[in-house]
C-alpha cells in the first residue's frame, strides 16, 4: 500500500525480503498471535520457520552460515514482521547480541557459536543488562563477575531479561573493577557469554515477570554462577563500550518493529474508517477522523527516513549514536501516535481482542520505554549533540 518503486539492485534485494518475509507472515495471521498473547505461549512455528528461512541468521556473515546482510536489510525484515501483525520481539535479540560476538569475540568463539545460532542449534537471545536498583543508569550495576583460577564467580540479579526462559546462551554484562577503582566511569564492566543450558540450576534462578504484553521477561538471580573465563568477550573492562555498540543496533532494528506496527495500524484503521459508516457516510469522511491519521502517516514517513538513515551509516561503518536513538524516538513516538489513532478510529470495536488493535496497542507501547526511555534519548541528544550541561 505504501511502497515505493524500486530500481537499485541493494532496493530489490530490499524488495524481495519484504516479500519473503510476507509470504512467512502469510503461515502466522492474526489469529496465531492472537492465541499465544491469551495464553502467554512462546512462539515456537514461528521461531522455526524465521530460523529455516534464515532471516534470524541475517547479519551473521556467509562465513559463519549466516546471510551476510546489513542492519538496513535486518531492519526491513523486523519490519515486516510487524507490518503483517507479528512481534519481531520474540526473536529480534539474536540480531543484535550476537553482534557482540561478531565484532569483540574471539576468532575461536566467533566459529564456536555463530555456525550454530545460525542453523538454530542454539538460541541467543538473552540480554542480560538491567538490574533492579540500577534502572536506566547502566554504569551502576551491580552484579560482580571475580576472577578465581579458569572461572568468573557471577554474584548479583538482572531483571527484564526477555526471553531467558527460551534461550541456549545469554550475553551478560557485568562488574569486574569496583566502580571506586576505575579511571573512567565507563570503565571496569564486562561481556560475558553464559551457557544457560549448564547455568540454570548451578547459581543461575530464573523466574518469570508477568506484564502486559506476552514478551516472555524474567528475572535472573546469580548466585556464585561459575562461568569460564574463555566466555569473557574481548578484553575484560571494555564491556561498556561493546554493549554500545550492540545497543544501536538495536535501537534501529527496534526503530524498524516500531514502523512496522505504524503502518500496521495505519491500514487497519485507514480501511475501518472507510468501510464503517454511522452517519451515512464512511467515518473516514470526517476530519475529525482523517486528520488525525493523515497526521501519524506523515509522522511515520519522517520516522522511516530516519530510520534508514541511521541504517545506512551503521552499514558504512560510521559512527551512529545521534541517528540510531533519534530514529528508535521518532519511530517510537509515530508507532505510539498511530497506535492511539487507530484505537480512536475503531471506537469501542478497538477494545475487542477480535481487531487486535488492543494486542498491539500493548504491545507497541513498550518502545516509549524499552530498549531506552524517551527521556533518556532526549537526554542523550541534549547533552552529546547539543553539548547542553548535563542532568546527571
Ligand atoms: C517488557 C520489557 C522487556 C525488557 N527486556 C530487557 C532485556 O531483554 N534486557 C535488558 O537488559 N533489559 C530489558 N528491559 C529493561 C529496559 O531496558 C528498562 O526498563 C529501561 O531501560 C528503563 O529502565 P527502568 O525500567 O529501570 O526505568 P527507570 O530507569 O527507573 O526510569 C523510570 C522513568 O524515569 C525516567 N528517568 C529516569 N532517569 C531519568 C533522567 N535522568 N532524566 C529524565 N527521565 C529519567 C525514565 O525515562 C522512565 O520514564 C525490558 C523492559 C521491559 C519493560
Amino acid at each position: 500500500m505504501y511502497q515505493l518503486a524500486t530500481s537499485s539492485p541493494k532496493e530489490s534485494l530490499l524488495e524481495a525480503l519484504r516479500q519473503g518475509v510476507r509470504q512467512l507472515m502469510a503461515r502466522f495471521p492474526a489469529e496465531y498471535w492472537r492465541e499465544l498473547d491469551e495464553h502467554g505461549a512462546y512462539p515456537e512455528a514461528f521461531m522455526k520457520a524465521m530460523t529455516e528461512a534464515g532471516y534470524l541468521a541475517a547479519l551473521i556473515p556467509e562465513e559463519y552460515g549466516g546471510g551476510g546482510v546489513g542492519i538496513t536489510e535486518a531492519s526491513v525484515i523486523l519490519e515486516e514482521v510487524n507490518r503483517a501483525g507479528g512481534n519481531a520481539a520474540v526473536g529480534h535479540a539474536q540480531m543484535y547480541t550476537m553482534g557482540i560476538i561478531l565484532r569483540h569475540g574471539s576468532e575461536e568463539q566467533k566459529r564456536r557459536y555463530l555456525p550454530k545460532i545460525a542453523n538454530g542449534q542454539l538460541r541467543l537471545q538473552a540480554f542480560g543488562v538491567t538490574e533492579p536498583n540500577a534502572g536506566s543508569n547502566t554504569l551502576n550495576i551491580r552484579t560482580t563477575a571475580v576472577r578465581q583460577g579458569d572461572y568468573y564467580i557471577i554474584n548479583g540479579q538482572k531483571i527484564w531479561t526477555s526471553r531467558a526462559q527460551h534461550s541456549d546462551l545469554m550475553i551478560l554484562l557485568a562488574r569486574t573493577t569496583p566502580k571506586s577503582q576505575v579511571q573512567k566511569r565507563t570503565e571496569g564492566l564486562s561481556v560475558f557469554i553464559v551457557d544457560m543450558r549448564e547455568a540454570i540450576g548451578h547459581g543461575m534462578t530464573v523466574k518469570p515477570i508477568p506484564t502486559m504484553i506476552n514478551h516472555h521477561t524474567t528475572e535472573v538471580y546469580f548466585d556464585d554462577l561459575k562461568v569460564p573465563a574463555e566466555n569473557l568477550i574481548g578484553e575484560e573492562g571494555q564491556g561498556f563500550r561493546y554493549i554500545l555498540h550492540g545497543m544501536n543496533a538495536e535501537r534501529i532494528l527496534i526503530a524498524a518493529e516500531c514502523i512496522g506496527d505504524g503502518y500496521w495500524f495505519l491500514e487497519k484503521a485507514s480501511a475501518y474508517a472507510n468501510e464503517r459508516s454511522v452517519f451515512d457516510v464512511p467515518i473516514g469522511a470526517h476530519q475529525g477522523v482523517q486528520f488525525p491519521l493523515a497526521k501519524a502517516y506523515i509522522n511515520l514517513r519522517a520516522a522511516d527516513l530516519m530510520r534508514f538513515d541511521a541504517a545506512q551509516k551503521y552499514d558504512r561503518g560510521e559512527r551512529v549514536g545521534p541517528e540510531a536513538n533519534m530514529a528508535k524516538y521518532l519511530a517510537a513516538e509515530a508507532s505510539w501516535e498511530a497506535a492511539n489513532v487507530a484505537m480512536q478510529t475503531f471506537g469501542g470495536f478497538g477494545f475487542a481482542r477480535e481487531y487486535d488493535i488492543e494486542r498491539k496497542f500493548r504491545e507497541t507501547k513498550l518502545y516509549q520505554i524499552a530498549p531506552i526511555s524517551t527521556n533518556l534519548i532526549l537526554a542523550y541528544i541534549g547533552q552529546h549533540v547539543l553539548k547542553l550541561p548535563k542532568s546527571y
